[in-house]
This record gives structure tokens, sequence and C-alpha cells, in this order.
């Protein structure tokens, strides 16, 4: 369970203060999944970096399972837009690297990372660089770096943006059942609706700078 108890966050700058969040409450169940919604600008990727545990300065309260967000990072697995792949490593090598940064044995990780790849449609390709994959398959490889962590919680920033409509829709089921076979929490924010009414059971609407919760709608068709 995320809870989220009037969280508010500001930028400082030299001569400036910007406020990013202000007041935001919510909560997502455990297991399940949630769109944030809105405009740019109104503070949704800073809501995230507050929830991976990667921007501490804020007030308010943030917790996931009862605990501090920086307490548990490491159940933590956060997806950026532009995935992060390094072009000089391949398919395999990128979708291990979590994995090897946390120093896991090598026989559990080819094991782990292989299921994974094959449950992507990447075994194939993994071999290859990602110049020579198409974006649905380059986004694929940050997704299975992610799986690869075990998270229980994993926050996705637009992931699904730079594809095309068919591809799009095609990761999207994929990754629907992905999710709630593992009953991974997932956190999700899009500026499409269609993406945040097809994939979040809870849909929290955005809005204003700075960015403010202006709806809550719980969505028990998700995934239909
Ligand atoms: P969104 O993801 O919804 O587009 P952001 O969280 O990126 O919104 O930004 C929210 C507000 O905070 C914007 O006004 C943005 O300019 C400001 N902001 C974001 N990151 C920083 C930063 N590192 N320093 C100063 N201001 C920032
Ligand atoms: P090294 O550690 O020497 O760099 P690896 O054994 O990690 O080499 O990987 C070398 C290549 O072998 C990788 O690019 C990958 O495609 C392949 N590979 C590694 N482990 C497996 C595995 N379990 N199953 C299939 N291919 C693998």
């Amino acid at each position: 369970m995320i809870t989220v108890n009037n969280l508010s966050v500001y930028y400082k700058q030299k001569n400036s203060t910007v406020q990013a969040l202000k007041d935001v409450c919510f909560t997502v169940p455990r297991g399940s999944t949630c769109a944030i919604i809105g405009p740019s600008g109104c503070g949704k990727s800073t809501l995230l970096s507050v929830l991976s545990g990667l921007h501490h300065d804020y007030s308010g309260e943030v917790l996931v399972d009862g605990a501090k967000v920086h307490q548990v990072r490491r159940q933590t697995a956060l997806i950026l837009q532009g995935h992060g792949l390094l072009p000089w490593k391949t398919v395999w090598d990128n979708a291990v690297l979590g994995l090897q940064i946390r120093g896991v044995p090598k026989r559990v990780m080819t094991e782990k990372v292989s299921v994974i790849l094959k449950d992507l449609g990447l075994w194939e390709m993994k071999d290859r660089y990602p110049a020579q994959l198409s974006g649905g398959q380059r986004q694929r490889i940050g997704i299975a770096r992610a799986l690869a962590l075990d998270p229980d919680l994993l926050l996705m920033d637009e992931p699904f943006s730079a594809l095309d409509a068919l591809t799009r829709e095609a990761l999207q089921k994929q990754l629907l059942s992905i999710w709630l076979n593992n009953k991974i929490t997932f956190v999700l924010v899009t500026h499409s609706i269609e993406e945040a009414i097809f994939l979040g059971q809870r849909i929290i609407i955005f809005a204003g700078h700075p960015g403010q919760v202006i709806e809550i709608v719980d969505n028990p068709r998700a995934g239909d």
C-alpha cells in the first residue's frame, strides 16, 4: 500500500523557489495499478522521484507498506522516459545490469533474466544492440531490467508515448497481466486518458502549478 499524505515539494533555486506539488493525498492498494494523469508541468515526474526515493526534499508523509520510501528503495524499480539503455551493451547485458549492480550471483541472474526475456518476446534478440531494435523492443528491455529486480513497486514515466498504436496496445496488455500475476504495485504516469483507463485500477488526476490532486477515480474495469 502506498500512502501519500499532504505531500508538498519545492525546488529551491538561487533566487527563487518553485513549488511542484501541493498538499497531495492519495493511496494505492498493494498489488494494484494506478495511473497518474495531468498536463505537463503539474508535478507528475516529481511525484515519481519522491516515490522512488530519489527526491528527499519534501514535506508530508510518503509511505510504502508502512515504511519510508528510502527504506524500500531496493523493492522499488523506476522506468524513465527513454528507458536508459546503454547503446554499447547487448539486450542481454542491458537486461542483467540492475542485478549485476546488486551483486546477484550469476546463476540466479541468468535464470531470472532468461525467463523474463522469453516472457517479453526478447529472447531471439538477446545478442543484438539497442540500435538494432524497434522502439517497442527497446522499451521492453527497460521493462525486463526492472522486472528482473523483482520489485514490489514499479514506477513508470510515460513508458509508451513513443510507440505506435499497435505496439503500444500489445505491450500494455502484456504488462497488465505481468503486474497482476506478480502482485506488483504499479504506478504509471501518462498523458493519455485511454492508457489511464486501460491500465489504472485507480486513476489520479492532477492539475495546476503547483500540481494538486483534482480527482481520484476507481476504475474496476481496467484491462477490459
Ligand atoms: P510533469 O512531470 O507533470 O511535467 P514535473 O514534475 O517535471 O512535471 O515538474 C513540475 C514543476 O516543477 C514544473 O514547474 C517544473 O518546471 C518544476 N521542476 C521540475 N524539476 C525541477 C528542478 N530540478 N528544478 C527546478 N524546478 C523543477
Ligand atoms: P561475460 O560475463 O563473459 O561477458 P556472459 O556469459 O554474461 O558473458 O554473456 C555472454 C553472452 O552469452 C551474452 O551476450 C548472452 O547473449 C549470452 N548468454 C549469457 N547467459 C546466457 C544464458 N543463460 N542463456 C542464453 N544466453 C546467455
